[in-house]
């Protein structure tokens, strides 16, 4: 089987096919795991926790859960005064009664956690510009470099731009979710956890909001449980993981109506001061003075800029040898936490319909339409609600 995207889903999937037994080869446009940005926290609950454990080998499963952080399980929504406007248990669906969740996670390392393992199966530096199908059935992946791959099935987990959808899906778009963030990091030493207000770390996040129309900031702390450099020395045979200290990931956010936000081609051009100085204006006037003690601490080179998108629900279409995970296929604004949650679910989900005893015959096509059909049944509605989320905390479209 072919993989495009070595994110979090795609990762997680070539773990789960592996597993039970079926080969697979990750195809990456990235020349390397730390090419660009990826951001820095991951909220993962139950669905992501759960589609993680069914995927990944059980020593990588318990070396991820090693490095998460367990902050309370709560999620906190304040004003700029810091009046709490609701206080909820952190989302993620139905708790059984082994649930681990909720954790806090460092993507780039839980990134790196999952592509041991794989060894030279993930090919980098392979950009999927389109497939074909062949008169045998089966489906070739073509490269921009002019590389080509053939298998029986082909799973576009390539993010939200996905090449795979434009082809197999056109009409199906994502949307601009009319939100842009500057995000980044505030690095934690004990003088700086001490320095930082209290209720930063009593919930696993929190945003502070200006309404609908206005600026918003959203916090969550990243406090490893092992460091991970530490924790991959303890692996038997040790694996190197980079050394990473504890964070409170921190972006400021505004709906692009906002008289202070440019426009994304201006955004994107700002260097890492101008983008300071534009969360600065964002969060001027009238916020709590703890606000401007925390971003007084941001470190202005982990800053850059992000426009949020949101997939347009599918109807149904016909299975076939190709097929979507993850933001791929429904991509949602960040608001719930749960666009990974649920590709790390799609994961799950597809490699066990894969290996199921018709999934394992010559084709695919059956497992992949059962598969297809939960996913849209349970990922759309958190599509939906995190628009409407969105809509009414921080004035998403
Ligand atoms: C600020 C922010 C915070 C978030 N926080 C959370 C959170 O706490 N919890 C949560 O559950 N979700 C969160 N999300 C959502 C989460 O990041 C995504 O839902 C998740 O990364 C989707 O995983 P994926 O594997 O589907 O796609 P991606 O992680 O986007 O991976 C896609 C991969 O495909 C590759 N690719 C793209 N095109 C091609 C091509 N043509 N050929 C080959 N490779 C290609 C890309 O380089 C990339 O590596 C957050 C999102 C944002 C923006």
């Amino acid at each position: 089987m072919i993989v495009i995207g070595a994110g979090l889903g795609g990762l997680a999937l070539a773990h789960g096919l592996r597993r039970r037994g079926v080969d697979v080869d990750v195809y990456e446009r990235d020349a390397h795991p730390g090419a660009r940005p990826q951001g820095y926290r991951i909220q993962l609950d139950e669905p992501g926790l759960t589609g993680l454990r069914e995927c990944l080998p059980a020593a990588l499963f318990e070396l991820c859960l090693s490095t998460a952080g367990a902050p309370p399980a709560r999620v906190s929504v304040r004003n700029r005064h810091l009046d709490v406007l609701a206080d909820r248990a952190a989302a993620g669906g139905a708790r059984t009664p082994d649930a681990i969740g909720p954790r806090a996670f460092d993507r780039p390392t839980l990134r790196r956690i999952m592509l041991l393992g794989l060894g030279d199966r993930v090919h980098h530096g392979a950009r999927l510009s389109a497939y074909r199908h062949e008169t045998d059935g089966r489906v070739t992946a073509c490269f921009a470099d002019g590389r080509t791959a053939t298998a029986e099935l082909i799973v576009g987990a390539d993010g939200v731009n996905s090449a795979v959808r434009r082809q197999l899906l056109p009409a199906a778009g994502v949307e601009d979710a009319g939100l842009r963030l500057v995000y980044g990091r505030i690095p934690l030493d004990d003088g700086t956890r001490r320095a930082l207000p209290s209720w930063v770390f009593e919930s696993i996040f929190t945003v502070l909001t200006d309404g609908p129309e206005g600026a918003h900031l959203g916090l969550g702390p990243v406090e490893f449980g092992t460091r991970p450099e530490r924790s991959g020395r303890a692996l038997t045979p040790p694996v190197d993981l980079p050394p990473v200290g504890d964070y409170v990931a921190c972006m400021v956010g505004a709906p692009t109506g906002h008289p202070a936000m440019p426009a994304f081609e201006d955004l994107r051009t700002l260097p890492p001061d101008g983008l300071r100085d534009l969360a600065l204006r964002l969060l001027g006037g009238g916020w709590h003075e703890d606000v401007h003690r925390l971003l007084d601490r941001w470190d202005t080179a982990s800053l850059f800029p992000l426009r949020i998108s949101t997939a347009a629900a599918v109807p149904a279409w016909e299975p076939g040898r190709v097929t979507l995970i993850g933001d791929a296929v429904h991509a949602m604004s960040p608001v719930l936490a749960m666009g990974a949650n649920t590709a790390l679910r799609d994961a799950g989900e597809l490699s066990r319909a894969l290996a199921d005893p018709a999934g394992r015959g010559e084709c695919p096509v059956r497992a992949v339409g059962a598969y297809e059909s939960r996913m849209r049944d349970y990922a759309f509605p958190i599509v939906a609600d995190s628009r409407r989320t969105g809509r009414r905390r921080v004035g998403q479209q």
